[in-house]
């Protein structure tokens, strides 16, 4: 809510009096001026509608009865604009009739002052709706600091939340190849294990593992070693497409794929896709024993997962599937059927 206007005149406050009677304006004002209000004063109902938007006064008394438009039309267009709705009007009458009052309160009046003026009737009338129209403004602007604040906080929070999720994020990935990282692959192998387990479908998994890459690193320069295996995790990611099965770096140079209900022969066609297309890369290895470009020896496992079965243990089968991978030559692709 825009604060267009609140209590913040440096004196007692700012006050308009209206009224077509001349002495009448000056006996209102100067009553108030010797008390240390600053008045406005005017004739004229139109004048009162266009000081008021311009510079909106923190109470307005109002003569109701006025030739050219009267009291009421004054304070039903006042509270028809928005710069002026909220400003305190207290009518002025000479008719000292109940009609009249009632009228001065429907139309919006807070209070209602009768000629001939008592002077403290007046004041004591003035300062009890300036305190009160102070402390409505005050709250106004009070809720309107709050609201901001709450703003504030909840952009704070969601900041918050969104970095926490990067963050959940991050601890999950590899940093240099941006794929799951063991922790990830840890969670989801024994989620999938038990899922699996229930639904009793098969689980494959395979282990890859760059050949002689230590050689790659003495040759080429650890900083070409990285790049070369992000090479690799960037084929890899697009050779698996399921959306339940998952890469993850195991290691140094050990890449390691979870292939959720997929079956002995879908794991051995993907396994050689992946050796195949590793080396369709064509990265070159001059100090690789078994051929000129960059290889990888995989192995491979099937499984009907099952609870009395420990994962470790059939991770250690592949590991041993891929020792042999490697025992008999590299560049390969050793297997293990267990269902
Ligand atoms: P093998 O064919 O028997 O697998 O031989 P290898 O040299 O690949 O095996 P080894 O386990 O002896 O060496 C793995 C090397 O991988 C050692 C290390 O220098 C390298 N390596 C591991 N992690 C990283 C990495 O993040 N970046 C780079 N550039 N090299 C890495
Ligand atoms: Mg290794
Ligand atoms: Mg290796």
């Amino acid at each position: 809510m825009p604060l267009s206007r609140y209590y913040n005149h440096e004196n007692l406050g700012l006050i308009l009096i209206v009224d077509d009677n001349p002495d009448n304006l000056r006996l209102l004002s100067k009553m108030l001026e010797s008390k240390g209000f600053k008045v406005k004063k005017t004739v004229s109902g139109k004048v009162a509608i266009q000081a008021s938007k311009i510079e909106p006064p923190d109470l307005i008394l109002l003569d109701i009865n006025m030739p050219e438009i009267n009291g009421y039309e004054v304070c039903r267009q006042l509270k028809d604009q928005e710069e002026t709705v909220n400003i305190p009007i207290i009518f002025i009458s000479a008719l000292d009739q109940i009609v009249d009052k009632v009228k001065a309160f429907e139309m919006g009046g807070v209070d209602y002052i009768t000629k001939p003026f008592q002077e403290l009737e007046v004041l004591a009338r003035v300062k009890s709706q300036l305190r009160l129209y102070q402390q409505q403004q005050q709250l106004i602007e009070q809720n309107y600091q709050l609201q901001e604040e709450i703003k504030v906080r909840r952009r704070m929070e969601e900041a918050l939340l969104s970095a926490n999720q990067q963050l959940q994020l991050f601890a999950l990935l590899d940093g240099l190849t941006g794929v799951a990282n063991r922790r990830k692959f840890d969670d989801y192998l024994n989620l999938e294990w038990q899922r699996l387990a229930r639904e009793k479908l098969p689980l494959s998994l395979l282990l890859c593992d760059v050949d002689f890459f230590k050689n790659y690193n003495d040759t080429y320069g650890h900083l070409m070693g990285d790049y070369c295996l992000q090479q690799i995790a960037k084929t890899l990611r697009l050779l698996i497409k399921r959306p339940a099965d998952l890469l993850a770096r195991y290691g140094g140079e050990e890449f390691v794929i979870i292939l959720s209900n997929t079956d002995f022969h879908g794991a051995i066609y993907l396994a050689e896709e992946i050796r195949q297309e590793v080396y369709n890369l064509k990265i070159t290895h001059a100090k690789s024993r078994v051929d000129n470009f960059v290889t990888l020896s995989i192995g491979v496992a099937t499984i009907f997962p099952n609870l009395e079965i420990a994962t470790n243990s059939f991770i250690e089968i592949v590991d041993k599937a891929l020792y042999a991978a490697k025992a008999q030559g590299r560049n390969r692709i050793v297997s293990e059927n267990l269902t």
